[in-house]
């Protein structure tokens, strides 16, 4: 005879031993549950591909977009251009950076950064020093499941709405 417990619906995996991780899909921006220790993944909302480690610069980088479902972190000696840049957990800038740069959480640029570019984000700090240009500046915003992630990066996609705005 069945147990109550074995045939219960919508059983999570973690009750089976797999431990999973909530990740925010920088994608669709809803919560794509993965594995607990994929290093890409399939989002569960949208399925699309997603990468899951952080993403560290700390050395030159060109071209392209760089996506993470955890923290971009732009190091003090990187020298970064790229044309998108998306971390659905937070972003740090340090060094330099020109681009466009995403994010689910907050964003930083430190005392010694120099950002050329667009920020959207929820939150935005920048540190006495830092070196700002461009936008630009989508603060507060939500911008995870507004952005239409072109494969080969060569389109910046259009902002999303501010927060709050009609
Ligand atoms: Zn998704």
């Amino acid at each position: 005879m069945l147990r109550s417990r074995d045939a219960a619906p919508g059983l999570a995996f973690h009750d089976l031993g797999i431990q999973t991780s909530s990740v925010l899909c920088y994608h669709c921006g809803l919560d794509a549950s993965i594995s607990a220790r994929a290093m890409t993944a399939r989002c569960g909302a949208c399925g699309k591909n997603l990468d899951i480690p952080d993403v560290r610069i700390k050395g030159h980088h060109w071209g392209g977009i760089l996506v993470t479902c955890g923290r971009v972190s732009i190091g003090r000696k990187a020298e970064v251009t790229c044309t998108l840049a998306i971390g659905s957990l937070a972003a740090d800038v340090l060094g330099r950076f020109s681009g466009v740069l995403v994010s689910g959480g907050p964003v930083t640029i430190g005392p010694k950064a120099r950002f050329s570019g667009a920020v959207w984000a929820p939150s935005l700090r920048i540190e006495r020093g830092a070196s700002v240009t461009g936008g630009p500046f989508v603060v507060p915003c939500d911008p995870l499941g507004h952005i239409t992630i072109n494969g080969n990066g060569t389109q910046v996609p259009e902002p999303p709405p501010k927060r709050g705005a009609a």
